[in-house]
């Protein structure tokens, strides 16, 4: 009996332990909470004012018939326009629109990266603005999600949004992701939880998130699952990331102004060792090797990185596999060669991280230790 009650109060003192975390508030906060009530007001009487930044992609694409679902030109419809056609927004949020690019995010270069990040991080400041939504592509919001969770400094939402379908097809998607991304950038249960993607119902965190098929409105999966979904206008989280990004980082996008050059070099049958020097004679700081299975190279593979590494530049075995961990020391002797293995992110995300690392140390045993912590 008495070890039933005090499991009880146990049960009482958690839930509401997980209530003013806000982990459990997702569901019971309105879909238009702010973050901050002004005096007098209740929280769900003053709705959350969201910036979105137009950047191209799909969702601001226009294809000639109803039925071209994947045969379309990206990147046309501007921002005020998209907005526009999804009046259901204004319900849930005070939106403004900025346009930033009009491009497909295959066309995303460092400089746009870090355009964006810091306009992001300027409005993030503003007392006003209480979340952001970005409207991207959704080839590379993997890469965009990844680099803005490791560098913003703001606890407030941010949410990178697309779609697969232009607004012309039948079908189209992009309003509703759309209308999901407002709705979480709103919700005050979305702070803290850093870079979010939302399409196709599911919330994602930018480090895991990646798009999987060329076409399939449900493309982008993580290796651990969503976080959460949007569903009927509610936002609700089930998870929350376990690595560090934000507030928890080590970088800060106001002081980034450059990032070195990192190459991404695939590995596949019969892979040509001259890749390896192009890399070095480009100016990579680093090399991603995106390896077979668990950072396999091959016996003609070994030298040519081991020759680059000698020059100075660092080597990082990565996987083409879409999922898993890098083993140090397994498929390679990475202590001997001096090398590092990337723990789980796949071989574009470790590019950003690589980058970003590369800003602040060139000594491959703190390098390891960031990609183990990241
Ligand atoms: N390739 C274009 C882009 O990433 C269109 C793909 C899309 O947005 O779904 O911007």
């Amino acid at each position: 009996m008495k070890r039933t009650a005090h499991l009880k109060s146990l049960a009482a003192l958690l839930l509401s332990a997980s209530l003013l975390s806000g982990v459990a508030h997702a569901q019971l906060a309105p879909a238009s909470a702010p973050t901050a009530a002004p005096a007098g007001a209740t929280a769900e009487a003053r709705k959350a004012n969201i910036v979105i930044i137009g950047t191209g992609g799909t969702i601001a694409g226009a294809g000639a018939s109803a039925t071209n679902t994947a045969a379309y030109q990206s990147a046309v419809v501007p921002v005020d326009k998209i907005i526009a056609s999804v009046p259901e927004i204004s319900k849930v949020a005070n939106v403004k629109g900025e346009q930033i690019f009009q491009i497909g995010s295959e066309s995303f270069n460092n400089e746009r990266l870090l355009k964006l990040g810091k306009r992001v991080s300027e409005l993030l400041k503003q007392p006003d603005v209480d979340g952001i939504v970005i409207t991207h592509g959704t080839d590379t919001i993997e890469e965009t999600s990844y680099f803005l969770n490791l560098t913003l400094k703001s606890d407030k939402p941010v949410v990178v949004v697309g779609s697969m379908r232009p607004g012309t097809a039948l079908g189209a998607d992009g309003a509703l992701n759309l209308y999901d991304a407002v709705l979480v950038a709103s919700n005050p249960a979305s702070r803290g939880k850093g870079t979010l993607v939302v399409l196709n119902d599911e919330i994602h965190t930018g480090r895991d998130v990646t798009k999987t098929n060329t076409f399939k409105t449900e493309t982008f999966r993580s290796p651990f699952g969503p976080l959460g979904y949007v569903v009927e206008g509610r936002t609700l989280f089930y998870r929350i990331p376990a690595r560090p990004h934000t507030m928890q980082t080590q970088w800060d996008i106001d002081k980034i102004d450059k990032l070195p050059e990192v190459a991404v070099v695939y590995a596949y049958g019969n892979v040509n060792p001259a890749s390896i020097d192009a890399a070095v004679k480009n100016g990579a700081k680093a090399i991603v090797y995106a390896a077979t299975g668990n950072g396999s190279v091959g016996d003609y593979m070994v030298e040519p990185l081991k020759a680059a590494r000698a020059k100075g530049v660092q080597i990082v075995r990565a996987s083409r596999t879409g999922s898993g961990v890098v083993v140090r020391n397994a498929e390679q002797p990475d202590d001997k060669y001096d090398w590092i293995v990337t723990d789980d992110q796949l071989p574009q995300k470790a590019r950003i991280l690589m980058a970003l690392a590369l800003t602040q140390t060139n000594d491959p045993k703190a390098l390891q230790q960031i990609f183990w912590k990241y």
